[in-house]
């Protein structure tokens, strides 16, 4: 029996509303319970409530599509997951959801398109560290009336320590909580990144595709174990499907929740006959990264293991998945969505001689990269997307790798996370951009090109900074 409202504590939707997994005819909405958000609970009882949501086509809710009631459960941390259906392709809707008096803020989101070739536009995102910088990038992103979605390619929260330092000086973005070991832990740090007021409002004005990368469980982390650096320690499996489902508990993420400590999220998403998106995942079903004796931080000079013809990055399931959707896509544009650059990068130190790769990435999987290459090659006008490195890049994929030029790279830089500053264009031809500046890429895709415009925050500790589009590029379609 869900509990009466009158029992809660106070003013619950302190988290947030959000909107996910857009399709032509359906949305994930999602909030959490939480009038605590800095105590473990949430400031909830351990109790089932019931939460009211609305759906409308206007923003005063006056013609109501669709409500209903869905289960807040102290099991997923008091989260609300609910996918009405039978939405209009290509529509914007307004949502809120309702438990005693309380009210929460009004969402907005936007159906897929079913057909056709329209303009879609989008928001590409990353790393969002909070302890380096305020979310200007977030805010401008809000404020965009054109986008029709975000898609975030990982490292929602870090796991990492809390710094010893304050990088401007009063310590107010710093974490609170020690590295986590185990859910409570997991869900104090995504409390603490989802009070954000412009990540909030980022949340409530579009809907996002995301994926997680590596520290939204733990540093470098493959299949079966930890990187070179663990914040955390203990047993890896146990805090490993801690970490999934905590993940699953803060997103606009499809049901069911994570179970035994596995998620399938690899997934494609076509935006009617104009794109399909490949989202990847290359952490959950990793190989451990080549050369760990001879390395520090999986980063080094290039070795033999790392040539192993059967390393996988991808695990061969979602590979042979991941090769014929790419290879059978018929949409106008085929994008692969990679947590982490493609293309590959010689990080050699700047005038040395030596090559040296980051090994937990696509670099220490060359002969899997090679696979997913042709699939690409095959595909109708291929282009990648990717985050990770806290800096912009467009690239060349292929050469960085032995091969002719396949398709751009289009790499959007950090929401806030600590830029990477060293430029290692010179050893690396394919690179056609560099800057380390903090930000996002604001992508538009028409039947004919495909447009990358990266914005840049200039004070990354002013939250009301005025991003500024800082260079442009075209891809022209075939
Ligand atoms: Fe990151
Ligand atoms: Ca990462």
């Amino acid at each position: 029996m869900p509990t009466p409202a009158a029992d809660l504590a106070g003013e619950p939707f302190t988290l947030g509303v959000a909107s996910g997994e857009p399709l032509a005819d359906s949305v994930v909405l999602w909030t959490r319970l939480a009038p605590d958000p800095a105590d473990p609970t949430g400031g909830m009882p351990d109790e089932l409530f019931d939460v009211a949501y609305d759906v409308a086509r206007d923003e005063d809710f006056t013609t109501v599509i669709a409500s209903g009631l869905a289960i807040a459960d102290s099991d997923y941390a008091h989260s609300v997951h609910v996918e009405p259906g039978d939405l209009e392709p290509a529509t914007t809707y307004f949502y809120r959801f309702r438990i005693g008096e309380h009210v929460s803020q009004t969402g907005r989101t936007r159906t897929l398109p079913a057909e056709g070739t329209d303009p879609f536009r989008f928001a590409l995102t990353t790393c969002q560290d909070p302890q380096f910088g305020e979310y200007a990038a977030w805010a401008d992103i809000a404020a965009d009336d054109e986008l029709d979605a975000v898609i975030f390619t990982g490292d929602y929260i870090y796991e990492l320590p809390p710094l010893d330092f304050s990088p401007q000086g009063d310590g107010r973005r710093m974490w609170t909580t020690p590295p986590p070991a185990d859910l409570a832990g997991f869900r104090a740090r995504y409390a603490q990144v989802k009070r954000d007021p412009s990540l909030q409002a980022a949340h409530a004005a579009l809907p996002f595709l995301t994926m997680w990368d590596d520290h939204e469980i733990t540093d470098n982390y493959w299949a079966d174990g930890p990187g070179q650096f663990d914040s955390a320690g203990g047993d890896f499996a146990a805090r490993r499907a801690a970490a999934y489902q905590a993940w699953w508990e803060h997103q606009p993420a499809r049901a069911p929740a994570p179970t035994a400590g596995t998620h399938t999220l690899h997934r494609s998403v076509r935006v009617g006959d104009l794109a399909e998106f490949f989202l990847i995942d290359t952490r959950q079903f990793a190989d451990e990264p080549p050369c760990r004796d001879t390395s520090a931080f999986d980063f080094g000079a290039g070795c033999d293991e790392r040539d192993d013809p059967d390393r996988t990055l991808l695990g061969d399931d979602q590979a042979a998945w991941l090769t014929a959707g790419l290879r059978t896509s018929n949409a106008r544009w085929t994008s692969l969505v990679s947590p982490s650059m493609f293309a590959g990068l010689d990080a050699r130190d700047p005038g040395g001689v030596e090559p040296k790769y980051y090994l937990e990435a696509w670099d220490g999987y060359p002969a899997e990269r090679a696979r997913v290459a042709d699939a690409l090659a095959d595909a109708p006008n291929p282009i990648v997307l990717s985050g990770d490195y806290h800096a912009s890049f467009v690239l060349d994929v292929g050469p960085g790798f032995g091969r002719d030029v396949i398709c751009p790279e289009v790499m959007a830089t950090a929401i806030s996370s600590s830029p990477f500053a060293t430029d290692y264009t010179a050893a690396n031809p394919h690179v056609q951009y560099f800057n380390p500046d903090n930000g996002y890429t604001r992508c538009t895709v028409t039947a004919d090109r495909w447009q990358a415009d990266y914005r840049s925050v200039g004070d990354i500790w002013n939250p009301a900074d005025p991003l500024e589009t800082v260079a442009s590029f075209e891809f022209p379609a075939r």
